[in-house]
């Protein structure tokens, strides 16, 4: 099944089920002072939740562009080593407001995964809350029996206040959640103890798709739990990851999501995908971080230096420098990724169509940009180290120097120093930045490089955040 199929039948079968079907939210976030960008699918419905305001409908699913690179939700370490986490991915979610809660809810995943989709039964596993939720209490005795009616129960495992009990915050709605794993491991990876078969939860393969949350509770400021008189449903399942699955492959890679921009980077830089670990990371890491950078500049959010343009700017340099260091790309490569992207996703996201202009502009130039920075730290970082002789410790100050006057990235500076037979002063490096973050709390942000966005007559304007209102195209933008 093609991804696009996986997502337009996900949406035909929540609508089915009396649902109303809506846009993503815009994955850069305005008017929250909490959040910077879209983290999950909940985050455009938070104010339903606490009871402002009332949704279109009490039934409402979708898919929602969700970032997580700052804030509680920061992946970005484990972008490109692992295969399933991404910066950017797609939240697929059905939401109850006050209307049906566990039961449907519970029916409903199963009935899709397993008759829809066709996911083996043998290959599921879901978890349900036991521990202390903070009143003493310690089971999800009503999901258990609702998940006894469609599941083994040697397939149904228990979870504790991390992983399956959800809170808004330490005040406000909350409950426990039931989480959906499917089983992709090879047959050599499993154990089989008197003909069952042993469940490692950390094997990546044993891969978490959905999270169905159920609110039920409201956590008052003194600890304790009040039952909520209208009890929602929020769920939220990994598009990417489902797709690994019903496409049988063992990474979010390997999926029709991925390949078309991993085979153009292919064909741009001659390095095979699958060729060694090294370059396959850097090739993940590239295909991963257009798709952040592309969207969150369609939607309005370009880079500076800083708040939530800066986090952009940032994972842009990111796969510019993964591209310089493994692939042996030294000329701006990643806009010409963006074509590709546009034609596999244009057609449900129209924005990627819409903003083409500036999002190819702004990443071409901020890639020259940044690639000559590259090279002029490079030359400096060579003198230098030619200059120290035998000392073969490139002193932290220097290091320092690169990064904050040139925007030379530390971990290269590490690198190259390690080709010259040298390492770098870590502890040095790690106290001039320290210094820095007191002096820059002191001064008063001096910002420059930022984009801006023109309207017709050259003055300085933003594109409304709410996809509803973004009739705004981007057609003129400097740099200030
Ligand atoms: P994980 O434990 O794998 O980090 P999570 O428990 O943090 O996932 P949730 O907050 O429950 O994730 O989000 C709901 C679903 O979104 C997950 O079940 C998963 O399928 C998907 N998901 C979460 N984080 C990512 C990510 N960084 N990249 C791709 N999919 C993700
Ligand atoms: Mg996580
Ligand atoms: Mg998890
Ligand atoms: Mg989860």
């Amino acid at each position: 099944m093609k991804s696009k199929d996986i997502r337009k039948e996900f949406l035909h079968f929540f609508e089915t089920k009396g649902h109303l079907i809506v846009d993503s939210a815009p994955i850069v976030l305005k008017d929250d002072p909490t959040l910077m960008f879209n983290n999950s699918g909940m985050a455009q419905f938070k104010e339903y939740f606490l009871g402002n305001g009332t949704p279109k409908s009490n039934r409402i699913a979708d898919t929602q562009k969700c970032l997580r690179v700052s804030g509680k939700h920061n992946d970005l370490d484990d972008v490109g080593k692992d295969t399933y986490h991404h910066t950017m991915f797609e939240m697929l979610g059905n939401w109850s407001f006050g209307d049906y809660f566990k039961k449907e809810a519970i029916a409903w995943a199963w009935e899709l995964l397993t008759e829809k989709y066709g996911i083996s039964k043998d290959q599921i596993y879901v978890t349900v809350f036991e521990g202390d939720k903070g009143d003493g209490t310690s089971l999800d005795e009503e999901a258990l029996e609702l998940w006894k009616q469609h599941i083994a129960e040697d397939r149904i495992l228990y979870g504790n206040k991390k992983d399956n009990f959800w809170e808004m915050g330490d005040i406000g709605p909350c409950g426990p959640c039931s989480e959906i794993h499917v089983d992709i491991r090879p047959e050599a990876d499993r154990l089989t103890v008197d003909g069952k078969t042993l469940v490692n939860m950390d094997h990546p393969q044993v891969i978490e798709i959905w999270n169905l949350v159920f609110m039920q509770y409201q956590r008052k400021a003194d600890g304790s739990l009040e039952s909520l008189p209208a009890r929602h449903i929020d769920t939220g399942m990994g598009f990417e990851r489902l797709a690994m699955v019903l496409q049988g492959k063992s990474s979010n890679y390997d999926t029709d999501v991925f390949q078309p921009t991993i085979q153009k980077l292919e064909e741009i830089s001659g390095v095979k995908y699958g060729a060694a670990e090294k370059t396959d990371i850097a090739i993940r890491v590239v295909v991963d971080h257009l798709r952040a950078v592309a969207f969150a500049i369609a939607d309005g959010q370009l880079p500076s230096n800083t708040g939530a343009g800066y986090v952009i700017r940032r994972i842009l340099r990111r796969a510019i420098s993964y591209g310089y260091r493994f692939l042996g790309l030294k000329e701006p490569f990643i806009y010409k990724l963006y074509p590709i992207l546009k034609a596999e996703m244009g057609d449900f996201f129209p924005e990627l169509v819409k903003q083409e202009t500036i999002v190819t502009g702004v990443i071409r130039e901020e890639e020259a940009s940044f690639l000559r920075t590259i090279e002029q730290g490079l030359n400096r970082l060579n003198q230098i180290i030619e200059q120290l002789g035998d000392s073969k410790v490139v002193p932290g100050d220097v290091i320092f120097e690169l990064y904050d006057t040139f925007g030379f990235p530390a971990d290269l500076s590490r690198i190259v120093a390690e080709d010259h037979g040298f390492t770098i002063d870590e502890a040095g490096f790690e106290a001039e930045m320290a210094k820095q973050k007191e002096r820059s709390k002191k001064a008063t942000a001096l910002v420059t490089d930022d984009w801006v966005i023109l309207d017709d007559k050259g003055n300085e304007t933003s594109i409304a955040y709410d996809n509803t209102e973004a009739e705004v195209k981007i057609t003129r933008y400097r740099k200030v």
